[in-house]
């Protein structure tokens, strides 16, 4: 076994208590052995160690759970971006544009691709991430975009369920007999979630329903893309589901608010479609002060939210939703934890997987003082460091 102590640390985000919220100890220190957080506490009464970083006066934050994201896909849509936001019509646009591309891509294509954005999120303190299928839309292709994705993540989630392809345009309820019954059969073997567009133009509240109960008869856990694009039943039916997560949750009734606190259910808000869709943001302070447990995620997609990046969306939830730095760090780490029903990561309290930031800043509110700066200097999984380096702030030996 060895110890590594990482000390002179400004801010160290702990995340650890009883009450959900922040917490963070200044002027810390932190072991890690065996790739688990052993010990924290104030530097001057760190432990001894076989190794030490110095932190150099910078933070240290859990590294960043991102439960919502779509990483397995061909092509990319950036002529459709940019004549969204010029405001000009764009005949070719959305999910079946990506739907062809990636049935038409190889298996090397799609893993260089999934490695490519795995490789940049940890590269910017996500350390854990959720991937879901959703872009193949028949049996062979969301079992392959599922088994692509459990080369590199464990939160797996089925999601033939995001739209109905066109060869079913003329017959839903077949492409839903099909989602519950092989297709679901094929994939439950490499997923640990299932999930739902429950949206007008996707899926409505029954076909979720039955969706959701057959991915849960398989073994699967649910979640929800609920309430993104107007008004709907799609919390309500995430609730019932049991679900983990209900995602988006940009229009809320009351009755909404009060099924995501009373179900303990937590709202994942993903900032990064409304701000690439130029719609307006959930409303993050709504749901904090009502109790909700707020998670915030990046949606990683081609079309709606081309961004890795969980410090962006911090920077978002902060600016643009009214949350407290404090709020948004907790939602990127402890509440994405809670989205994917994780135990083990989002804080760093000794016996959490030893994953870790070190940002080049003194505090965690830099993330959304400094927008669209590098900051992440370097990066631990399980004890690990696995991106950047210490230096020059600090030094390690
Ligand atoms: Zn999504």
């Amino acid at each position: 076994m060895s110890a590594t102590l990482i000390t002179r640390i400004s801010e160290l985000v702990t995340n650890e208590g009883d009450l959900e919220g922040f917490a963070a100890i200044t002027n810390a220190a932190l072991v890690i052995e065996d790739g688990v957080v052993a010990w924290t506490g104030p530097s001057s009464r760190a432990p001894a160690a076989d190794s030490f970083v110095d932190a150099g006066r910078r933070a240290v934050l859990p590294g960043f759970v991102d439960s919502h994201a779509h990483l397995v896909f061909g092509g990319e849509r950036s002529a459709e971006f940019a004549a969204r936001m010029a405001g000009r019509p764009y005949a070719a646009g959305g999910i079946l544009t990506t739907v062809k591309a990636t049935r038409a891509a190889s298996d090397a294509a799609l893993r260089a691709n999934l490695r490519r954005l795995a490789d940049e999120m940890l590269s910017q303190g996500t350390t854990t991430f959720e991937c879901k299928s959703g872009y193949g839309l028949t049996v062979p292709d969301e079992e392959r975009g599922l088994m692509l994705a459990a080369e590199i993540t464990g939160d797996t989630t089925y999601l033939g369920a995001h739209v109905v392809p066109p060869e079913f345009a003329a017959d839903v309820a077949g492409y839903v007999d099909l989602v519950c019954g092989p297709m679901l059969r094929a994939c439950a073997p490499h997923a640990r979630w299932v999930d739902v567009f429950c949206e007008d133009g996707a899926f409505g509240a029954d076909e979720a329903a039955a969706i959701l109960a057959a991915g849960r008869a398989a073994g699967l856990s649910a979640r929800v893309h609920a309430n993104q694009l107007g008004p709907g039943p799609g919390v309500q039916v995430a609730a019932r589901a049991g679900a983990a997560s209900a995602d988006h949750c940009t229009y809320l009734t009351p009755a909404d608010v009060d099924a995501i606190v009373s179900t303990g259910m937590v709202a994942t808000l993903l900032p990064g479609a409304e701000f690439s869709t130029r719609h307006h943001y959930p409303d993050a302070r709504r749901l904090l002060d009502a109790g909700a447990t707020v998670a915030l995620a990046t949606d990683c997609n081609p079309g709606s939210s081309f961004t890795s990046s969980m410090a962006f969306c911090v920077a978002l939830g902060v600016r643009e939703m009214r949350m407290s730095t404090e709020e948004a760090v907790w939602s990127a780490t402890v509440g994405g934890a809670r989205a994917l029903r994780r135990s083990d990561v989002g804080k760093l309290t000794p016996g959490a997987r030893a994953d870790l930031i070190l940002l080049e800043a003194p505090s965690h509110a830099y993330l959304a003082y400094r927008p669209g700066v590098p900051l992440i200097a370097a990066v631990w999984r399980a004890g690990e460091l696995v991106s950047g380096a210490p230096l020059p702030g600090g030094g390690a030996n």
